[in-house]
């Protein structure tokens, strides 16, 4: 028996070691990696550069606390602040993490204004972790089931309608903040227009709420900007952050500005590991090596060649609903659950998720060639297609969302 917590429902493989977007298994057979550990592993597997300096951090301190000084951190906040636009960062070690700083965040913003029961406006389908306040933020009563009684003060709205969130600042006097993922990721990448986000923007001017944007999954320089609200142009006040700040090195960071500056006191928040000198080494590598290899160009450059292809070779098939994403990060609706074809994936040497039950989704490393972008295609379009075929003959079961 495994004395490994039932949690997660793994496939039958182990990956023993990676090179770029390449991964082997423990009898050597290679995968093409286009899911990058859900958009952790920025810079692929064994970057050297970001060995290099991992091995240096351990043979020099991995942790001494926050009651010390830890430079690095002074090192790691100064990038994310000039990437960003943005003032503050409290360094935690996980995206759950970054948005429970961020619901306080909102909580205290609203509590120093004199309102008691501050609310945030939420999205349906979005996914921001899963403690209670982030799971109770969170639109899927799948992660919700079971763990109630959820946390109270959030207001549950569609993606992409503005009408709802004009109807909540005209009912709702208690809204402080309007928390987003601009792009969902395990609600199955499901993209806000660029208007709707800056729409979003002016009625959090208009009220003087924080707008909150969740780049957890999204941000970082997958979808070819270091965040999806600078493709909208404006500058939010808290961008909770994880995943592939440290290319692997668990880490999460939640940045402020704007309304949010100064909000956290001295004794406000606090995190044991957060901002270990360990994990900061690995943020300032990490954000360094994505600027110097030109990174976000090859992410929009590649993930975009990618979105093409994927369109070319299977948009207007039946069965396929949309492929739609920016950058390197990419879904493929299908009308049905289509879990199954990870594993079809795998036999055939891709490695890529499938979320929301009938969305496949792509999430590879920042350092894809297009090449190996193209590769992916290859082999995933087939399957698709193959999946499809097959399924056809079958009674069809509805897509569950
Ligand atoms: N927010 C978003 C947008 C995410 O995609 C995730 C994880 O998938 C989280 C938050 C939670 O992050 P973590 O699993 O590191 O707690």
């Amino acid at each position: 028996m495994s004395h490994v917590m039932n949690t997660y429902a793994r496939q039958p493989v182990a990956f023993v070691r990676g090179q770029g977007v390449w991964l082997y298994d423990e009898a050597g057979r290679k995968y093409l990696d286009a899911l990058a550990g859900i958009a952790v592993n920025t810079l692929g597997h064994n970057h050297p550069r970001l060995v290099a300096a991992l091995r240096e951090q351990v043979g020099a301190i991995i942790h001494c606390s926050n009651l010390f000084q830890v430079p690095l951190q002074e090192q790691a906040a100064d990038r994310i602040a000039e990437i960003s636009g943005l003032d503050e960062v409290f360094f935690c070690n996980s995206g759950l993490e970054a948005n429970e700083a961020a619901i306080k965040v909102a909580r205290k913003y609203g509590h120093d204004r004199g309102v008691a029961e501050p609310a945030i406006v939420v999205m349906e389908k979005a996914f921001h972790g899963r403690s209670l306040a982030t799971l109770s933020a969170g639109g899927s009563r799948k992660v919700q089931a079971g763990f109630e009684p959820l946390v109270q003060g959030f207001v549950r709205v569609p993606l992409n309608d503005l009408d709802a969130v004009r109807q909540v600042a005209t009912h709702n006097k208690n809204v402080v903040a309007v928390f987003v993922e601009p792009i969902q990721g395990e609600g199955g990448i499901n993209v806000s227009r660029l208007e709707y986000l800056r729409g979003l923007k002016e009625i959090c001017d208009r009220n003087e709420w924080l707008f909150m944007s969740d780049e957890v999954q999204c941000g970082l320089g997958r979808t070819g900007k270091w965040f999806v609200y600078q493709h909208a142009g404006f500058l939010p006040d808290v961008v909770p952050l994880a995943k592939g700040l440290a290319g692997g090195v668990p880490v999460g960071a939640c940045v402020v500005g704007g309304r949010a500056r100064g909000v956290f006191k001295p004794g406000n928040h606090g995190s044991t590991f957060g901002g270990n000198p360990l994990a900061m080494r690995g943020v300032v590598t990490t954000l360094d090596t994505v600027k110097d290899e030109g990174l976000l160009e090859n992410a929009a450059r590649v993930g975009g060649a990618m979105i093409e292809g994927l369109k070319a070779a299977l948009g207007g098939l039946p069965g396929v609903v949309e492929v739609r994403g920016r950058g390197l990060m990419i879904g493929i609706e299908l009308d049905r659950p289509c879990g199954e074809l990870v594993k079809r994936g795998l036999d055939a040497g891709l490695v890529f998720n499938v979320t929301a039950d009938n969305v496949v989704r792509l999430l590879p490393a920042l350092v894809i060639s297009e090449a190996e972008g193209r590769e992916v295609v290859e082999r995933l379009a087939p399957l698709v297609k193959a999946f499809l075929s097959q399924e056809t003959a079958r009674p069809k079961t509805a897509a569950a969302r």
